[in-house]
């Protein structure tokens, strides 16, 4: 029978697999000697069973119970005991933080008895022990029972009548617990189970099936974390934090997470219970503040956070509590970050002799690094501030006010910028915020729940703009001054700073991104940091980078972005604009004569494209690609056309006519398995002739060329041997040599790798077609239509254009990379399809044994530090 339930002193930090995070590191703080209140997790095996089978799997009740005896046993007090009783916390605990997506109920085990003792054990702390019940119920009754949460809260806000929530007395929480057994008598037709062993199992039961709740599987999806891993259970022993104005209860980070400036962060509460200080109940006080209040627990807290430290080596972030002057630790775990902090402490801590470089590089992502490359706001701008709050989540934002999640949702999918305002958000607002381009709260501090998912997603925040009176029912905002702000309104939100401005401001280019252009300023301490880790990235790194550019101003910025070649030139913009009425001369032509006089007429130009691209990469190898779509795509639209032909009657003009014949004659019923790639140049007679010889000329001109030349949308190896033979010739005529490879973008080509490898020097994975074409997916119309309905169903958890499909796709890139390679040893392998610029996929082609990714110019920052970090990193998607 496998083993369900674990001591807190039996687990440790690496078995966050089965005891989830907050589990493991209880563990593992347990066993360093830390103050953390006895308990037991139940593993995350327990609760994939549960949601397989429907119930608790056989043996677990049995087992909870040996672990609660001997929690009893230990702490000299039974669960529930009418006279002196033992209270226990129920929490969830996945592998993936998931900050305030599953549940959690408090203070179990109480009931009309247990009440009685737990004031006798307060030492007649009548107030704190009917708080204590009536939050249980509260919990008990939200989470567990599925009663609606306003419910509760509607009833303690009348009970207050505008007082505040210290205000409240014993009597008023024990009438509060009367109301609240009503409300659950009311909705659940029975009465408040009073028998703890039965609250407990419940309570276990509903933080399993909360793994499923809607928002926790719409975070998932977000953050891209495993639909199928299960949550844990932690029942731990209850500490209080609101048993008087010398207990309270806090939130600390060993670094600020904003910056990563060392010292440490967070926010502490009065006489409150855990939940309170994240859900920005009351204003909390700094974490400073607690030394003056009470110096010893503040001391102690400050000892155990650099023990904390510099055992994990990183920044760890915790939940305490102080209960009677006694400080006890209830959670802690690495903690988020903001990108910009994370650059900063990786270096920090190489520098303190905690990590070395290599692992500095793997505490820094390329979404972060992505991150930092958004532009910022104008300091400048004269755009009236209207207040300041908490800088919570970096980055400008700028959008319309919205004042609830639906709003956001819906005028984010009309295209519409918008900056959700909320007095604080919880985590029934996931969807807005996702929709959102910031998110400002006027409530809250740095880690209430806006901020703490805010920084996770990337997402810009302000929060506890304390200034605004938000009201959520009229729309709108007042800000001082009288400032009204309604929805629609355009609002500026900054956050690295906490400004909030009324109205649009402008934004200027992030100092990272001018670092990378090549300014030398390195005052900057994160440019430093992101040197020194790109620096050791680029060392590390196996992969090469390259850019897709198919102009020398794109060429030009991505080798300054460090990019070591073009992987993909397509020709094809070069046909448009003035250029089209050769193209349409080409397609038009009657004779040889007319066609190859189109020819001659287009070959200079685009030999004069390719000059200057070959003068931006010299010494740099560039794969131009032959033209791809097809022809129609460069005539008229045949709508228009015939409109005008038929309203001009016999007066329509002759070459009209024609060119609308030719429309015709032309369309496909399905241009992208069509008439494109190289079956366009076996049918137009000298259409991909000209390009080789604008590119054999090119680079005869150019000193340092080093030209690449490749044939699209291949499938048999004989296509690519008549295209080939005619360009060698060429090449030779004109006397430059140049590689001649093709793209493996259609699965037969990648099926018949072996082959086509006789013919070609190199392939490059047009992963965009190849994608395509093995799912059957349309890439211009399938993500509109119906991935939402894929991504909900979890048919895929990220659509296959955005990162390669594994199982699918990549197993054709293995297949083609093997075969290809087994014919020609030395044969260079590449991918230029969308999936070169996604981190995820850059690990995957490290694996796949590539030699180079290529992407557009923004991206190559990020594909270099994946590169390395795909050297340094096993993952388990790395591996399958
Ligand atoms: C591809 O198909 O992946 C590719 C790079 O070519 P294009 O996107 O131009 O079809
Ligand atoms: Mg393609």
């Amino acid at each position: 029978m496998p083993k369900y339930v674990y001591d807190f002193t039996e687990g440790n930090k690496d078995l966050k697999d089965l005891l989830g995070g907050k589990g493991a590191n209880l563990a593992e703080m347990t066993n360093l000697g830390l103050p953390v209140p006895p308990g037991f997790t139940i593993t995350t095996d327990a609760c994939r069973r549960f949601l397989e089978d429907g119930g608790l799997p056989e043996g677990l009740d049995e087992e909870i119970s040996q672990h609660l005896t001997a929690l009893e046993g230990r702490m000299g007090r039974r669960l529930g005991q009418a006279d002196d009783p033992l209270l226990v916390s129920v929490r969830s605990g996945a592998k993936f933080s998931m900050p305030g997506m599953m549940e959690t109920v408090l203070n179990i085990g109480l009931n009309d008895q247990s009440v009685h003792g737990l004031v006798k054990q307060a030492g007649g702390n009548e107030r704190f022990a009917w708080d204590s019940y009536r939050r249980l119920i509260q919990m008990f009754g939200k989470t567990v029972q599925g009663i609606d949460g306003e419910l509760f809260d509607e009833a303690l806000e009348e009970l207050k009548h505008g007082r505040d929530d210290l205000e409240l007395e014993a009597a008023d929480f024990q009438r509060l617990v009367e109301t609240y057994k009503g409300i659950v008598r009311e909705q659940t037709g029975q009465d408040f189970p009073a028998d703890p062993h039965d609250q407990m199992r419940m309570a276990v039961m509903a933080v399993f099936e909360s793994w499923n709740a809607p928002r926790a599987i719409l975070y998932r999806r977000q953050e891209r974390i495993p639909t199928d891993l299960g949550t844990a259970v932690n029942v731990c022993s209850m500490v209080f934090g609101n048993c008087g104005m010398d207990s309270g209860t806090g939130v600390a980070f060993t670094r600020d997470p904003g910056s990563g400036h060392q010292g440490v962060y967070g926010d502490y509460l009065q006489n409150a219970q855990g939940e309170d200080v994240v859900a920005g109940i009351r204003n909390t006080m700094p974490l400073q503040d607690l030394e003056r209040l009470d110096k010893s627990v503040y001391d102690e807290l400050m000892k155990i956070m650099a023990t904390l430290e510099n055992h994990y080596r990183d920044l760890c972030d915790i939940e305490f509590t102080v209960e009677r002057g006694k400080l006890w630790m209830l959670q802690t775990r690495v903690g988020k970050r903001t990108a910009g902090a994370a650059f900063r402490i990786a270096v920090q801590l190489v520098d303190q002799g905690l990590i070395d470089l290599d692992e500095a590089v793997t505490r820094v992502s390329g979404a972060q690094l992505a991150q930092l490359m958004f532009p910022r706001f104008d300091g400048d701008a004269k755009t009236p501030k209207i207040t300041t709050g908490m800088n919570a989540s970096p980055g400008a934002a700028v959008g319309k006010a919205v004042f609830s999640s639906e709003r956001a949702v819906e005028l984010a999918a009309a295209g519409e910028d918008v900056i959700l305002v909320r007095r604080e958000t919880n985590p029934d607002d996931l969807s807005g915020m996702i929709a959102a381009q910031g998110v400002l709260t006027s409530r809250g501090g740095k880690t209430s729940h806006a901020a703490v998912v805010a920084r996770g997603m990337g997402k810009t925040c302000v929060c506890g703009a304390e200034e605004l009176e938000v009201s959520t029912k009229e729309r709108r905002f007042t800000a001082p001054g009288g400032v009204v702000v309604s929805e629609g309104d355009v609002i500026s939100i900054d956050g690295s700073s906490g400004a909030v401005y009324l109205g649009e401001v402008p934004v200027v280019p992030s100092p990272v991104v001018e670092y990378f252009e090549g300014a030398t300023d390195q005052d900057d301490e994160l440019v430093r940091a992101v040197d020194r880790i790109m620096t050791h990235a680029d060392a590390t790194r196996r992969l090469k980078v390259r850019a897709n550019a198919d102009n020398a101003e794109d060429a030009a910025r991505a080798r300054r972005f460090g990019a070591e070649g073009i992987g993909l030139c397509r020709t094809e913009h070069m046909f448009l604009g003035d250029r089209r009425q050769l193209v349409e001369d080409l397609v038009l032509a009657s004779s040889k004569e007319e066609r190859d006089q189109a020819l001659a007429a287009l070959e200079p130009l685009q030999k004069a494209d390719f000059v200057e691209i070959f003068q931006a990469m010299a010494g740099l190898p560039v794969t131009i690609r032959l033209i791809d779509p097809p022809l129609h795509e460069f005539l008229p639209d045949y709508t228009e056309l015939s409109v005008k032909v038929a309203l001009a009657g016999d007066r329509a003009e002759e070459k009209d006519r024609r060119v609308l014949a030719a429309v015709k004659r032309l369309h496909e019923q399905n241009p992208m398995l069509g008439l494109r790639g190289v079956r366009l140049g076996l049918v137009i007679p000298g259409l991909f002739a000209m390009q080789v010889r604008a590119i054999a000329e090119a680079a005869k001109a150019v000193e340092g060329a080093r030209a690449e030349i490749m044939i699209p949308l291949v499938g048999a190896v004989q296509e690519l041997e008549y295209v080939k033979d005619e360009a060698q010739r060429i090449l030779t005529e004109v006397g430059v040599e140049a590689l001649v490879g093709t793209m493996i973008e259609v699965p037969r080509a990648a099926l018949t790798a072996g082959q086509i490898a006789e013919a070609a020097e190199f392939f490059s994975f047009g992963t965009n077609d190849l994608t395509q074409m093995t799912w059957g997916f349309s890439r211009d119309d399938v993500e509109a239509a119906f991935f939402s309905k894929y991504l909900e169903l979890g048919v895929f958890g990220v659509s296959p254009f955005e990162s390669l499909d594994r199982d699918g796709v990549g197993r054709l890139v293995r297949i083609a990379a093997e075969e290809g390679r087994a014919t020609r040893p030395d044969l260079k392998l590449g991918i230029c399809g969308e999936h070169g610029g996604d981190p995820d996929s850059i690990h995957f082609c490290h694996q796949a044994g590539l030699d180079y990714v290529s992407c557009s110019p923004f991206r190559i920052p990020v594909a270099r530090l994946e590169a390395g970090r795909a050297v340094l990193t096993s993952t388990d998607s790395d591996t399958r």
